[in-house]
């Protein structure tokens, strides 16, 4: 494992370097060593992060979590906590970020957790979600109002007509 070329990777995808970038790249590095995890090029790995900020673009980078692909979701708790599943061997694992010593700066932040060791930054601890279930494919439906397409679990039925969300909102908004 090249942890330079990682780095540069996560960099490049995020666009600038910072504390929180650094962060996600030590996370998905301890967990590329405690599961034993390569670059999911489908959903073989998992990633539910409890955050939306910087790191998350680390761990997409690097181990190819994404939104698109659904192996990439959201449990937001705001906690530098992120949870990795490995598909095929079943193991799972929930890092999460220790507080750091107070008073340093930015630049010293990024420097301790950009250097330091996975095992002093992150307390591993067993994950309280189950392994989500694969990403489904959905039929398709016309809204009866605007006639535009959408998935079978985004249509709501309002009057005995198929609604998309917009058009239901819409419709709810009058009756309030
Ligand atoms: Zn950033
Ligand atoms: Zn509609």
């Amino acid at each position: 494992m090249d942890k330079e070329k990682l780095w540069e990777k996560a960099i490049a995808f995020h666009g600038h370097v910072c504390p929180g970038i650094a962060i996600g790249y030590q996370a998905a590095l301890y967990a590329i060593q405690l599961l034993d995890l390569t670059f999911s090029e489908d959903e073989g790995v998992v990633c539910i992060s409890e955050n939306d900020a910087c790191g998350v673009d680390a761990i997409q980078a690097i181990l190819g979590c994404s939104v698109g692909k659904g192996n990439l979701l959201f449990h937001m708790t705001g906690k530098q906590a992120f949870s990795f599943y490995c598909r095929k061997s079943g193991k799972s694992v929930r890092l999460v970020l220790r507080q750091r010593p107070a008073g340093m700066s930015r630049e010293e932040s990024l420097h301790y957790i950009k250097d330091g060791e996975p095992s002093a930054l992150f307390d591993v601890k067993e994950t309280k979600i189950a392994l989500p279930e694969h990403a489904r494919l959905f039929d398709s439906y016309v809204c009866e109002c605007c006639g535009e397409v959408t998935g079978a679990n985004w249509i709501r039925l309002q009057g005995g007509k198929k609604l998309c969300v917009d058009c239901a909102d819409s419709y709810n908004r009058f009756s309030v």
